[in-house]
């Protein structure tokens, strides 16, 4: 039946609803304008960070905000991750480096990921510790700092089986030496060994206790060079929460920080003690009836079961929105949960609502949040899409509006 369209249309629409401020947040809301806002509750990335040390009691904490801060915003995170007790940031580009140091951020920084040719000097002037894993890396690092006369801080990265960066074997014998060579020069200073994990999420693997093995080994030659090291450090979000054999001086969290777990099958959030910052909402674009039998959206992959109404919902693929989560992703509207209507397009999704639902254009639609309220988390989405939580939050687009909550300043 088709009422509800005659009951529309000869009423006055209500305002649309005031968007509410994100549970626990103490911020404002985001412009009533935007058709999908990230609210990012700094108040929560501030109190993960202070869960996290206390899981590494014995370490400083480097949080990670390369990308952006897996797509929350890098600055506001940056300063939140500050006040939680993160002495270090890490980037894996040089350019948010720089960003951070230029907007006032005086934590260590620490950037590891970077072709020839990168702004060394840049980096060097404004303190920001290095990594350094090929002999190329040493040389421009070592020559940028001659020319500006000082030494720069550099952290020597062993492969110790991840097979992804690093010097592997024979290679960081041999990178040690030139670093040391160029430590008696006075062009660097060797302040750190790192290293990462092939299989962090999984504590009990053989290849875990193989890594700290090799990596101890690095550091013993490090050491045995006359290396005076400032940090060793291995951990990420998963060994910082399953591994205290692996903490060493600093732990370098990265999705923890933003409160989703790295070890999904081990615990949830929840039973790490964090809790997600980031709540995806979108408003409806749309909300229409459509009779039984009618494919909804690119090749009718959902076909309507009875008459009912649709909604149209304004973020797609172009978001971050994985079309792998066609007819999967989970959505809460009004407090009730649904999943999406066929394909995820590049702008638009769409969710079947059913006949009686009074959901109106305007009205609000949680993709995720912590999930306290019972909207779908992000590790939901990971699962509906067969991929990780950090993808979900981390692919955002630039479309979606951030509003920061909770935290001690306005959007960046
Ligand atoms: C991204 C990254 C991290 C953080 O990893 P999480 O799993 O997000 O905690 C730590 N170290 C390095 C080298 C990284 O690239």
């Amino acid at each position: 039946m088709s009422d509800w369209w005659a009951m529309t249309a000869s009423q006055p629409l209500p305002p649309p609803a005031a968007p509410s401020a994100r549970p626990g947040s103490s911020g404002s809301p985001g412009s009533s304008g935007s058709p999908a806002t990230a609210y990012i509750d700094l108040a929560a990335v501030t109190a993960n960070v202070r869960v996290l040390r206390r899981h590494a009691p014995g370490a400083q904490l480097l949080a990670v905000v390369k990308a952006d801060a897996y797509g929350h915003g890098l600055l506001p995170v940056a300063r939140a991750a500050v006040a939680g007790g993160a002495t270090w940031l890490g980037t894996a580009l040089l350019d948010e480096a720089i960003t951070l140091r230029d907007n006032g951020i005086q934590a260590r920084i620490l950037t590891w990921l970077n072709v020839s040719g990168a702004d060394f000097a840049g980096a060097i002037r404004r303190e920001i510790d290095l990594s350094a894993a090929a002999p190329w890396q040493l040389r421009e690092i070592a020559a940028a700092a001659r020319a500006l006369g000082t030494a720069a801080r550099i952290h020597l990265k062993v492969d110790t089986g991840l097979g992804r960066n690093g010097a592997f074997g024979a290679d960081f014998t041999a990178l040690l030496a030139s670093a040391r060579d160029c430590e008696r020069d006075g062009n660097v200073k060797i302040v750190g060994v790192w290293s990462h994990f092939a299989y962090a999420d999984q504590p009990d693997h053989p290849t875990v206790r193989h890594q700290q093995e090799v990596f101890e080994a690095a550091v013993r030659e490090a050491e045995a060079a006359g290396c005076e090291l400032e940090v060793r450090h291995l951990a990420n979000s998963a060994a910082t929460l399953t591994n205290p054999s692996a903490h060493y001086d600093l732990v370098r969290p990265g999705l923890a920080i933003y409160g989703l777990s790295p070890v999904p099958e081990l615990g949830d959030a929840t039973a790490y003690g964090l809790r997600p910052a980031m709540t995806l909402t979108a408003r409806f674009a749309l909300v229409k009836g459509l009779p039984a039998g009618q494919g909804v959206s690119y090749a009718h992959q959902h076909v309507t079961a009875a008459d009912t109404r649709v909604g149209l919902i304004p973020v797609g693929y172009a978001d971050g929105i994985p079309r792998h989560a066609s007819a999967r992703g989970p959505l809460a509207v009004a407090g009730r949960r649904y999943r999406v209507a066929g394909r995820v397009c590049m702008d638009q999704i769409l969710v079947d609502l059913g006949a009686d639902s009074p959901a109106q254009a305007g009205d609000e639609v949680v993709l995720f949040g912590p999930g306290e309220g019972g909207e779908p988390t992000a590790q939901e989405w990971a699962v509906a899409a067969d991929t990780i939580s950090y993808e979900i939050v981390t692919r955002l687009g630039p479309r979606v509006e951030r509003v920061y909550l909770g935290g001690s300043e306005e959007s960046p």
